[in-house]
């Protein structure tokens, strides 16, 4: 497939509050007020002041984003977005609300001004999305929004295990052979 994408893709290994990338996303829960796994991570990290801004946005439906402040993080924009919980769909339906929720946020990122954004594996923990299936809509998805616009310059898949970062990096050198 065309690389332009691709090649403003990276994965790295580790935790996604300390990113310095402009925007970093958060795999919140539809209520945007708090949760466990990264969401609960990135609040404590950013602050109180995160929990005040989410309490504005009036919740998020699946496969949408919203954006607030970055507060306490070195990131300047923090983007909500809601995956889907696995189980309550069927695969296909799961595979295209995981890809909207990347492309919505990174959509939403561009828009607030961002030219960098950190993504965790969104809907891999609590909402039991397969690790393997989920890096490889969440590369793709990326890799078709990023050669429709030129705004963001980086995209960092921040993964939490070793395992995880192999799946994405493995997704990424398949389309790259496309
Ligand atoms: P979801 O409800 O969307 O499944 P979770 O927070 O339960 O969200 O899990 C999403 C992914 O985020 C999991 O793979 C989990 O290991 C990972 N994760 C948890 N904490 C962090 C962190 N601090 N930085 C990056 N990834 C994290």
């Amino acid at each position: 497939m065309n690389t332009a994408g691709l090649s403003r893709m990276e994965v790295v290994e580790g935790d996604i509050t300390a990113e310095t990338t402009d925007a970093i996303v958060n795999a919140a829960n539809e209520t945007l007020l708090g949760g466990g796994g990264v969401d609960g991570a990135i609040h404590r990290a950013a602050g109180p002041g995160l929990l005040e801004a989410c309490r504005e946005l009036d919740g998020c439906l699946p496969g949408q984003a919203k954006v607030t402040g970055g507060f306490e993080l070195a990131a300047r924009w923090v983007v909500h977005t809601v995956g889907p919980i696995y189980d309550a769909l069927s695969p296909e339906d799961a595979d295209r609300l995981l890809g909207a929720a990347y492309v919505n946020a990174l959509l939403a990122a561009a828009e607030a001004g961002a030219r960098s954004v950190s993504f965790p594996a969104i809907s891999t923990g609590a909402y039991g999305f397969p690790q393997d299936r989920a890096a490889r809509v969440a590369v793709l998805s990326v890799a078709r929004a990023l050669e429709m616009d030129d705004r963001i310059e980086l995209v960092r898949f921040v993964c939490f295990s070793p395992e995880q970062a192999q799946l994405h990096q493995a997704a990424m050198d398949a389309l790259r052979k496309l």
